[in-house]
């Protein structure tokens, strides 16, 4: 994670550099007394600031005028806290939003013009220090709605503007195409006098069509490259530029989607309204699983598209194991596939997204939240598909909340954004509730299909056997849906083979030797594993405190014991086992997700990533194993979570025409939760969690963020955490509670400790943030990170 307010590296960032920054100059009581410096800003005679942040040099109106450098304010792609300036060499035209190289000490970065070029006076001393930008590049400018973005998220979330910068285009080289490659095609008019060959004949023959690279025809003739290069000498191929970025094709908004259900079409025309209207506005499309939200909300989607013909639509997904399938969805209704944004997307296809972006070419784009920083040129839809999904909170690097921040894009940029979900977070449910967002509903499964019969078993009075963890019923359900010729999910949100392995003689825990954590014990590979930090270490034969030999005991089940189980009770059943551990690429979890779709498995035992949006046809059984396991721990969002994550399971059953059940097995059956999910009635929970949460003060109704602090040195750690304590504002409707050591105290040989910041909604939570930290001392040892609207407590 990158520090917020490390004001030591970025000191020395500064130290290093000899370009001058405008931040560094800005007036303090400090400058005041420096006179020979900047003492005349310091006076009062500083302008105000009209040309964006980072432009606010001070003019020294008092200085003599001298001729003064044409300069701009450079953001770099770094933790800084503003912009730099530089001065515009002679004849080098830039605006703001281009993408220049310039000096920082002895590095050429890319960053972005900040400000406007400007030549207003400015003291000779500081002008002498300014360094010359290096050159703009070739590549269209931000826009100004992604430069008002950056400064948005980063005041927002309280880290420094370069760093959101940096997602926005990273190092910048992906701004730059790859160098044109050369295609052949087969000449027009072919000399007369070539001399043929069996193999000039094979190529000749391989490039009709199309001109390609020399190594593709070649390879398709089966002939060496050389062929190639002498018949273009002799003028029997012709040499054409290929462009370095194959554009996309474009969608088609004109296409007949499907045939709307009325309830699907009520909500698109609203959807559709919303487009035509053009302004921003949110709407919550809130639909029971399976009730067609996707088709739904296609209807947007071709709306804006067609209503202008430069507009830009982005879908945002949760999970890469969606996006095949929404691949394929998109593909149907517009006639083309989606430009797709993720991690898994491989360097050449990233940088040909990025650049048909931000060039306002790639009109659909489909990505996870990193999607919401790509250059967009005229950005006018965001739909955010499975809103409530906890992967949209980004924890490394700029902490932010994608949804959010996707909410405050479209605010910005005055456009719509849909937020779709069976099961909304609580936040939305809430601004649905206020009328701050329009609440679409649907309330039935398209077609024939119906909600599943959800039904609980009492685990204190119809548990399983001793050693066993599965319940009489729930292995008869499965053995009815087996005999059925049905597919069964069985649910476990825990990875691995045991949550944690315990030495049956002394007792002894096995833990990370750098973490506070749990060794999850993964009998596939036989390995124990840290689920926090992935250190692995063989299983030990010998107790690493008493030295006892086979005395290490698993303890409690994960999804691996589970499978092992349902391999002894149903042997021929087709099992597999689908948890990010089990599933190596995104292509294995296609491939089994495609086998399940097909009916090539029987029972799919999994994790949450079997839980998430997949439309398995045949699948009428679904078993949570431990449908309690979220609750536990105090995270504010437990119980919240914990429904959407169960009813987004029941859900996969029973979406075509044959109707689904689900068994949960619960110790606590009267827990709200249970409650909620046996009965079907989503709404009284929400409505109850909210009123407890309205309560407390606790978001959607009061706002929270936290401070992490961390260290090798435990003692530097407290130090810092109690001088923060003692400089905590309290009062004006905002809590500071902590210092505390965070759940995982120590985590990768450091450790942590955690303050929570809690204040009314109308309290400016991160001008409190940043003047308390400001405040206090920071040293290089403690590392200081803010979470603003925290997901993660640990
Ligand atoms: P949700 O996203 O609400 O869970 P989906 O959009 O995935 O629901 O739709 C559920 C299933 O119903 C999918 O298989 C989808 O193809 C199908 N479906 C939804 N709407 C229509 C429609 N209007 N015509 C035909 N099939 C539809």
């Amino acid at each position: 994670a990158i520090s917020s307010t490390s004001a030591v590296s970025i000191k020395s960032f500064m130290a290093r550099s000899t370009a001058t920054s405008s931040w560094d100059k800005r007036p303090t009581p400090a400058a005041a007394q420096k006179p020979a410096d900047l003492g005349a800003a310091a006076a009062g005679q500083a302008r105000p600031n009209s040309r964006g942040p980072g432009a606010d040099v001070l003019e020294a109106d008092l200085f003599e005028a001298v001729e003064a450098p044409r300069r701009c304010s450079v953001l770099l792609p770094l933790p800084l806290a503003g912009a730099y300036d530089y001065a515009l060499p002679e004849g080098m035209e830039v605006r703001r939003g281009d993408l220049v190289r310039a000096p920082l000490g002895a590095r050429m970065l890319v960053g972005v013009v900040w400000g406007a070029p400007h030549a207003e006076p400015i003291a000779p001393k500081l002008a002498a220090k300014l360094k010359p930008l290096e050159e703009r590049i070739e590549a269209p400018p931000l826009s100004p709605e992604v430069l008002d973005f950056v400064d948005w998220v980063a005041a927002y979330t309280t880290f420094p503007p370069g760093a959101v910068l940096r997602m926005v285009i990273r190092s910048g080289r992906i701004a730059s195409a790859p160098k044109p490659k050369t295609g052949f095609a087969r000449a027009q008019t072919p000399p007369e006098d070539l001399k043929m060959t069996p193999a000039r004949a094979r190529a000749l023959e391989a490039a009709n069509g199309p001109p390609r690279p020399a190594r593709d025809i070649a390879s398709e003739a089966g002939v060496s490259d050389a062929v190639i290069r002498g018949l273009a000498d002799k003028g029997a191929l012709t040499a054409v530029e290929l462009p370095a970025d194959a554009p996309f094709p474009p969608p088609d908004p004109g296409r007949a989607g499907a045939a709307l259900s009325a309830d699907q079409e009520a909500a698109a025309k609203e959807m559709r309204a919303a487009v035509a209207k053009a302004g921003y506005a949110a709407l919550l499309l809130d639909g029971v699983t399976g009730s067609g939200k996707t088709e739904a909300y296609f209807e947007a989607v071709a709306a804006a598209l067609a209503a202008d013909e430069t507009a830009q639509v982005l879908v945002m997904l949760p999970e890469i194991a969606l996006t095949m399938d929404f691949m394929r969805r998109v593909e149907a209704r517009f006639g083309a596939a989606p430009a797709l944004w993720h991690s898994d997307v491989g360097d050449r296809a990233r940088g040909r997204v990025w650049r048909e972006t931000a060039k306002g070419r790639a009109r659909l784009i489909a990505g996870a939240r990193s999607a919401l920083f790509l250059p967009y040129q005229n950005l006018r839809l965001i739909i955010v598909d499975e809103e409530h999904d906890a992967a949209y909170k980004q924890e490394d690097g700029v902490i932010y909340q994608a949804r959010d921040m996707a909410v405050a894009r479209a605010a910005r940029g005055g456009f719509p954004i849909v937020l779709a979900s069976a099961t909304p977070s609580l936040e939305s449910y809430a601004n649905a509730r206020s009328g701050r967002y329009a609440h679409i509903r649907l309330t039935s499964r398209f077609g024939p299909a119906r909600m599943p019969e959800t039904r609980a078993i009492d685990m204190r009075k119809d548990g399983p056997a001793a050693g066993e963890w599965l319940a009489p019923r729930f292995v008869a359900a499965l053995a009815e849906t087996l005999a059925a010729g049905r597919q069964s999910m069985v649910f476990l949100n825990r990875r691995g083979y045991a949550p944690l392995t315990i030495c049956r003689r002394c007792g002894h825990r096995m833990t990370a030797p750098d973490s506070d954590t749990w060794l999850v014990e993964h009998r596939f590979e036989n390995r124990l594993v840290c689920h926090h930090t992935g250190y692995s270490i063989p299983k030990p034969k010998l107790c690493p405190s008493c030295g006892a030999e086979n005395t290490l005991a698993p303890c409690g089940p994960g999804v691996e014991r589970i499978a092992e189980e349902l391999r002894v009770r149903f042997p021929e059943a087709r099992l597999a086992v689908f948890s990010s551990d089990t599933v190596a690429s995104p292509a294995e979890a296609q491939g089994l997700l495609r086998s399940m779709t097909r009916g090539e498995i029987d029972i799919l035992v999994g994790t949450q990533v079997v839980a998430k949006g997949h439309n398995f046809p045949n699948l009428t059984f679904v078993g949570v194993a431990d449908a309690d396991l979220g609750l536990q721990g105090g995270d504010l969002r437990a119980a919240e979570r914990t429904f959407q994550l169960l009813s987004q399971v029941a859900g996969r059953a029973g979406r075509a025409s044959e109707p689904g059940r689900a068994l949960l097995q619960t110790y606590q059956p009267e827990h709200p939760v249970m409650r909620a999910l046996l009965a079907g009635d989503r709404d009284a929970f929400l409505d109850q969690e909210a009123a407890s949460r309205r309560a407390a003060r606790f978001p959607p109704f009061g706002r929270l963020a936290a401070v992490i602090l961390s260290g090798p040195d435990e003692e530097a750690v407290r130090a810092a955490a109690g001088a923060l304590a003692r400089t905590a504002p309290r009062g004006d409707g905002a809590d500071i509670w902590g210092p505390a050591p965070a759940p995982i105290a120590r985590l990768r040989g450091r450790y942590r400790m955690r303050f929570l910041v809690r204040c009314d909604r109308g309290v400016p939570l991160q001008t409190l943030l940043r003047d308390w930290l400001a405040a206090a001392p920071s040293s290089s040892a403690v590392r200081r990170v803010v979470d603003v609207d925290p997901y993660s407590f640990l």
